[in-house]
C-alpha cells in the first residue's frame, strides 16, 4: 500500500490528463496488486476499499470526484473509463483458479480436490451449487474458500434464472442447488457411473415424458430403490417440468446456458481472468445514462424517441482521435465534467454566473459551445469551410455542433468528429481570454494534433492508417482559404 502511494506521489507531480492518470493507476498500481490478489486469500472490503480511495485521490487530483466511480469503473463502450475495479479484479482472478484445478497440477490437488466428492471435476464445476450447499469442508480464510465461493456466486442460477428448455434438459441432477431432496443436495455415485448425470437422462424422449420406474432401471442396469426415484423425480422444480412438458416436442440444438459458457471461457483461455472480467464488470458498475438524458434535453431531442445508440456514439467520437489529451477531454466533455462559469459560481469559485465573452447570459454548457454569439459565428466559418471544400452540405445545427449528430450521411464521419472535437476543445482551453478564435486558429490545432498523431503512427508503423484517416484534412487545408 506504501508503495502504491509513494509511486503515485511521484507521478501527480506531472501534468497528466484523465486518462493519463488512469493509466498510470493500471500499469503502476493495479499491476502490484495482481500478483498477491491471484495468489492470497481476498483481502478484507476495507483494505480494497482503501486502496481504491487511494486511486481515486490520484485521478481527481485530491479533489471530489467530477464523475461516479461506478460510472468509471465501467467498461469504455458502457460509457466508462475502465478504471480497474478492485472487487471484480480479485474475483476474476479468482476464478480463472479453476482452470489450473481441473488440469490437476501442483501440490494443493491433495489439499482440495481430494474432498471434491465427484471425480469428473469438470462435471462438479457444472453444477450450479450454492456455496452453502457445498458438500466439503474449505479451510476457512484460505484462498480455496474464495474460489469456490465466488465460483459459486458467479455460476449460480436460481430456478427463476434457468426458464429455456435446453438449459433445463442439460442441469446436473447432483449437486445442484435446485434440485434439494430433504433440504440437501445429493450424490449417488453408482447412478452417476451408469451416467445418469443430467435431467435429460431422466427423460425418456420415446414417451415424451420422464422414465417410469421400471423403464429406468431396465435402461440403466441398476438396482434402484423407487423411493429414491420418485425423489428425484420430485426434486426437479415444478416450473421446469412444465416448461418441459411445454417444449419436448421442439427440435431445438442445444446451445451452452450462461455457466456452460463461462466454464468453456475459462478452459479454452488461457488469460481467462481478463475474459471473465470484462464478462461482469459492466454488472457490477453503472451506465452514465443520466448524461444522455441532459445531452438529450440540451439538443432538443428525447433520448427516448430517436434510434440513435449513445454509447456506441460517443465511443466512437472517443476512437476519432489517438491524442490521449484530447481523448481525457471527449470524456469529460461527454459525461458533462465542464468548468462552465455557471457550475463555477454554484460552488463559489466565480463571483458571476454570466458569460465572460458576452456578458448576458448565464454560461452553462450549451452557452458556451454552442448559444453564445461568439460561437455561432466560429461554427458558421467551420462548417462553410468544410461545406464549400468538400462540396457538401452539412447544417449548422445544435445537435451537429454540440453532440456531433449529423442529418445527412456523411462518407468523412471520423474526420468531423474530430474538426468539431478540436472546435471544442479550442473554445474550452480559451474560455478565461478574450482571444477571438479564427477558422485558421482551428487549422494550426489541427496540424498540431496531426503532427502528434503521425508520429504515433509511425512508431505503430501504421502509417497507411494515419494517410486514410487525414486525407479529407489534407485536402481541407491545402486549399485556398
Ligand atoms: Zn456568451
Amino acid at each position: 500500500m506504501e508503495k502504491i502511494r509513494l509511486s503515485l506521489n511521484i507521478w501527480s507531480q506531472r501534468n497528466l490528463s484523465l486518462f493519463g492518470r488512469l493509466e498510470i493507476v493500471r500499469t503502476l498500481a493495479i499491476s502490484r496488486l495482481i500478483y498477491l490478489l491471484s495468489n492470497l486469500p481476498s483481502p478484507s472490503n476495507d483494505f480494497l476499499e482503501e486502496v481504491e480511495k487511494v486511486l481515486l485521490n490520484f485521478v481527481w487530483k485530491q479533489s471530489t470526484s467530477k464523475i461516479r466511480k461506478s460510472v468509471l469503473k465501467s467498461k469504455k463502450d458502457m460509457g466508462g473509463a475502465d478504471m480497474t475495479d478492485l472487487k471484480v479484479k480479485d474475483m476474476s482472478l479468482k476464478i480463472a483458479w479453476i482452470n489450473r484445478l481441473m488440469s490437476l497440477k501442483g501440490c494443493w490437488k491433495e489439499v482440495i480436490v481430494k474432498d471434491i466428492p465427484i471425480d469428473d471435476h469438470e462435471y462438479f464445476f457444472r453444477c450450479n451449487i450454492a456455496y452453502k450447499d457445498l458438500p466439503m469442508e474449505i479451510n476457512n480464510n484460505s484462498i480455496w474458500t474464495d474460489i469456490f465461493k465466488y465460483w459459486c456466486k458467479h455460476s449460480f442460477r436460481t430456478i427463476e434464472y434457468t426458464d429455456n428448455f435446453q438449459d433445463i434438459m442439460n442441469s446436473n441432477i447432483w449437486l445442484n442447488s435446485n434440485m434439494k431432496i430433504g433440504n440437501k443436495v445429493v450424490f449417488w455415485k453408482t447412478w452417476f457411473e451408469k451416467k445418469i448425470k443430467h435431467i435429460k437422462d431422466l427423460f425418456n424422449n420415446k414417451t415424451n415424458s420422464f422414465y417410469s420406474f421400471n423403464d429406468f432401471i431396465d435402461k440403466y442396469d441398476i438396482k434402484g430403490n423407487i423411493l429414491n426415484y420418485i425423489s428425484l423425480l420430485s426434486s426437479i422444480p415444478a416450473k421446469w417440468k412444465t416448461i418441459i412438458k411445454q417444449h419436448c416436442n421442439d427440435n431445438v440444438p442445444y446451445e451452452p446456458g450462461y455457466r456452460d459458457n463461462m466454464l468453456d471461457t475459462i478452459i479454452n483461455c488461457n488469460k481467462s481472468s481478463g475474459i471473465i472480467y470484462k464478462l461482469v464488470v459492466n454488472d457490477h458498475n453503472d451506465q452514465p445514462y443520466d448524461r444522455f438524458v441532459k445531452w438529450s434535453s440540451d439538443i432538443d431531442m428525447t433520448v427516448f424517441d430517436t434510434d440513435l445508440d449513445w454509447y456506441q456514439h460517443i465511443n466512437e467520437w472517443y476512437w476519432c482521435t489517438k491524442s490521449v489529451e484530447l481523448r481525457s477531454f471527449i470524456y469529460k466533455y461527454n459525461m458533462r465534467f465542464i468548468a462552465t462559469r455557471k457550475y463555477l459560481h454554484k460552488i463559489g469559485k466565480s463571483n458571476t454566473a454570466l458569460c465572460l465573452k458576452c456578458n448576458s447570459e448565464v454560461e452553462d454548457i450549451v452557452h458556451m459551445f454552442w448559444g453564445c454569439n461568439t460561437m455561432k459565428k466560429l461554427w458558421n466559418n467551420i462548417v462553410i469551410w468544410i461545406n464549400n471544400i468538400l462540396k457538401i452540405n452539412i447544417a449548422v445545427t445544435r445537435e451537429a455542433t454540440l453532440m456531433n449528430i449529423f442529418e445527412i450521411d456523411i462518407t468523412y464521419e471520423p474526420l468531423f468528429s474530430f474538426v468539431f472535437l478540436v472546435v471544442i476543445k479550442t473554445v474550452y482551453n480559451n474560455k478565461e481570454s478574450n482571444h477571438q478564435i479564427t477558422t485558421q486558429g482551428i487549422i494550426n490545432v489541427l496540424k498540431k494534433y496531426e503532427l502528434i498523431e503521425r508520429k504515433i503512427a509511425i512508431k505503430n508503423k501504421k502509417v497507411q492508417n494515419h494517410f486514410n484517416k487525414w486525407l479529407g484534412l489534407f485536402t481541407l487545408w491545402n486549399q485556398n482559404m
